[in-house]
């Protein structure tokens, strides 16, 4: 049998894939048979690569729930053939889509390495090639056992490693596009890719399970000073609402205000589940440690740690979907796939 490594390359679409019509500039998908004319470093990697694509290559704001699942089953249907995977995906939502599989890929042992890229890989100065190239050279790596070197969700991008549930997309232009705030980089790529073996998952041993459900009746609010208790309260009033993330000033805090806890209560008393995220790009929540969230502990909002959105939104859908009662929330609570850290 051959030795030979093999990671299976699965193409949703975003600028990375994309070129630039010569006549009008425009950004359209290309085909992925088309990939290693753009990128001939594929062909010498000693890595043995097949590719997927969507069938229509998206823009990643379409990406939703249904699609995150539809990369899962892909890789699950794929996984005992090839030895790690890369997701090209766009940058705007990649976090998103990271730590959905995080959640709905459980027990994997094989690494699942997202990437894109800033500009198109067919531009000269794209950042596209370095990303695929090493993705897939990290998607392949193992140790001297042959065990995956990363086996796990990530994000690969800009000499940089990822875990994928903990990553935020911080910058619009810049190459340098994503950072982990609460949890160190699981590798550096320089002259050599440098495992940062303390901060990667351990090897799970058991079975790989693939989840397909994701529950959508979750909404986002942001508090911001001056927010309004009647907005609150038609925005928790969507009927079939079964949870809400409050995103919270510093650690967990919110107005102390009759009118806007009132809103809150009337919701909870609906059997609404309201999450506590901070909109601090590091650091945790701590409900209790001021007097302004103090209401929210005591009327049972769950604090989300230190959860980056991305993962607590993606968290809170694939556990919704596991059950239909509220037992679910105290899951929130338990780490599934390293999203979060223990106080
Ligand atoms: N708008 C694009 C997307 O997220 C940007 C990118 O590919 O990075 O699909």
């Amino acid at each position: 049998m051959s030795d030979q490594r093999s990671v299976l390359l699965i193409y949703t679409g975003g600028t990375i894939g994309m070129l630039a019509d010569p006549r009008t500039g425009e950004l359209r998908p290309m085909d992925m048979a088309h990939l290693e004319d753009q990128v001939p470093e594929l062909a010498r990697m000693g890595v043995r690569l097949e590719a997927f694509s969507f069938e229509v290559p998206m823009d990643s704001s379409d990406i939703g729930p249904d699609h995150q699942v539809r990369i899962a089953s892909i890789i699950g249907e794929h996984y005992d053939r090839f030895d790690g995977f890369v997701v090209l995906h766009g940058s705007d939502t990649m976090a998103f889509t990271a730590s959905a599989l995080s959640f709905l890929l459980e027990g994997l042992s094989k690494p699942v390495i997202l990437t894109g890229s800033q500009l198109p890989v067919g531009v000269i100065r794209t950042d596209a090639r370095e990303n695929l190239v090493t993705a897939i050279e990290i998607a392949a790596a193992c140790d001297q056992e042959g065990r995956a070197m990363v086996p796990e969700v990530a994000i690969y991008f800009e000499y940089t490693l990822l875990r994928g549930n903990r990553t935020v997309k911080v910058d619009a232009q810049r190459f340098e596009a994503f950072r982990s705030p609460n949890w160190p980089a699981l590798a550096e790529a320089g002259v050599r890719i440098r495992y940062n073996k303390a901060a990667i998952l351990e090897q799970s041993n058991v079975a790989l399970k693939v989840h397909s459900k994701m529950d959508d009746r979750l909404a986002v609010i942001r508090l911001y000073p001056g927010i309004r208790p009647d907005w609150l309260r038609h925005a928790l009033a969507m009927p079939d609402l079964r949870a809400a993330i409050i995103t919270t000033f510093g650690s967990g805090n919110g107005p102390s205000g009759g009118d806007f806890l009132k809103a809150l209560r009337e919701a909870r008393g609906r059997g609404v589940e309201l999450l506590n995220v901070t909109q601090c790009i590091g650091g945790r929540v701590e409900q209790g440690r001021y007097t302004t969230s103090v209401a929210f502990r005591d009327m049972g909002v769950v604090p989300c740690a230190d959860m980056t959105l991305e993962a607590a939104v993606s968290k809170a859908m694939f556990l919704m979907a596991r059950s239909t009662g509220p037992d679910w929330t105290r899951d929130m609570g338990s780490i599934l796939a390293g999203e979060f850290t223990m106080a």
